[in-house]
């Protein structure tokens, strides 16, 4: 009861990237970068399982970002030239690659970490992946005209992907959404569908992952102005209740979602965000059993994990590692007081 699981990315090393920012650059070129990334891949799972995270990741240490990190091996997007566009319903301006030809992976995406990751922990295997809504809404597209088609089109690669890190051992794969949060009423049109077609054929557990965001300053600024109550999920949680994926990964501390919308989510597992990522503040071990608690009002005990509220890529990486401690400890104080 109560396992515990991040989810996704963790701060990389100084040593092969810029420490305490997204996107961050590399600091490694060539064989040296792929060896670090895999360096690093390790030491990622090590940090968790001394945590006592029960189901780890990658904790991203390959990828310079999520969606771009999926993007790097697939034919027909130029990466020469990126183009700043605003992204999240210009929340932010990102610069970005562009799509200028069919899509199709040249080969596996992933398949040094993950394979790095299954050979060196006994452990649940977790495997993040962005979804085909938040990437259709971080690319430019000179090609296909049509974002919804666009999008159906990374789904059928993404699938291939997840197929073959199936076959790698992992034991679940979360696709990230954040953009369901942003565009509320097209995620029943399609966002679901496309993210099924992503997940179609898995017999591994299947998760999607929906949050306000990384903690960095335009994220925290768009929060200002949400309001007392955050209600995105309302609006969404009902088609996802009716889809085929079984986990849904949830911000929750110090946010300002009203919990009882978890109540939409009947049936499926849900990975209550107990872990501040927008803040340096580190929760302690009570802090995360009042979350569970108070989660437990709207979700049947059996069905809740403890996780992050989003990934910690751009955190400073001690914090990170304390408040993977607090998550690890706070989840066994959790078993012992409402197990
Ligand atoms: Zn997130």
């Amino acid at each position: 009861m109560f396992e515990t699981t991040i989810a996704g990315s963790l701060p990389k090393p100084a040593w092969l990237a810029e420490p305490d920012r997204l996107w961050a650059p590399w600091r490694l070129q060539g064989q040296d970068l792929i060896d670090g990334k895999r360096d690093a891949t390790l030491l990622a799972i090590k940090i968790q399982e001394d945590a006592g995270i029960d189901i780890v990741g990658d904790g991203e240490q390959a990828r310079q970002h999520f969606v771009h990190g999926f993007l790097e091996n697939i034919e027909g997007i130029d990466f020469a030239h990126k183009v700043e566009m605003g992204i999240r319903d210009n929340r932010y301006k990102a610069m970005v690659p562009t799509v200028t030809g069919p899509l199709k992976l040249k080969g596996r995406v992933h398949a040094m970490e993950a394979q790095a990751a299954r050979a060196h922990t006994r452990r649940k295997l977790k495997f993040t992946l962005p979804g085909p809504m938040t990437i259709s809404d971080t690319i430019a597209d000179r090609f296909y005209g049509d974002q919804v088609k666009m999008a159906f089109a990374f789904a059928d690669l993404l699938n291939q992907e997840a197929r073959a890190l199936e076959r790698d051992g992992v034991d679940v794969i979360q696709f990230d959404e954040p953009a369901f949060n942003v565009f509320t009423t097209q995620v029943a049109d399609w966002g679901i569908k496309a993210l099924e077609q992503a997940a179609a054929g898995l017999n591994c557990k299947t998760a999607v992952h929906i949050c306000y965001g990384y903690g960095i300053k335009a994220n925290t600024d768009w929060k200002e102005t949400l309001g007392g109550e955050w209600r995105q999920y309302e609006t969404i949680f009902p088609a996802i209740a009716k889809s085929r994926i079984q986990q849904v990964s949830v911000e929750c501390r110090n946010s300002k979602v009203p919990l009882d919308l978890l109540a939409l989510l009947k049936g499926k597992d849900i990975l209550v965000g107990v872990i501040d990522v927008a803040s340096d503040i580190v929760e302690t071990p009570e802090d995360v059993v009042a979350t569970i608690e108070a989660a437990m009002k709207f979700v049947p005990k059996e069905k809740i994990l403890a996780c992050t509220n989003c990934g910690m890529a751009p955190m400073h990486r001690d914090i990170a590692a304390a408040k993977l401690n607090a998550l690890g400890a706070g989840a066994v104080l959790a078993r012992k007081r409402l197990g």
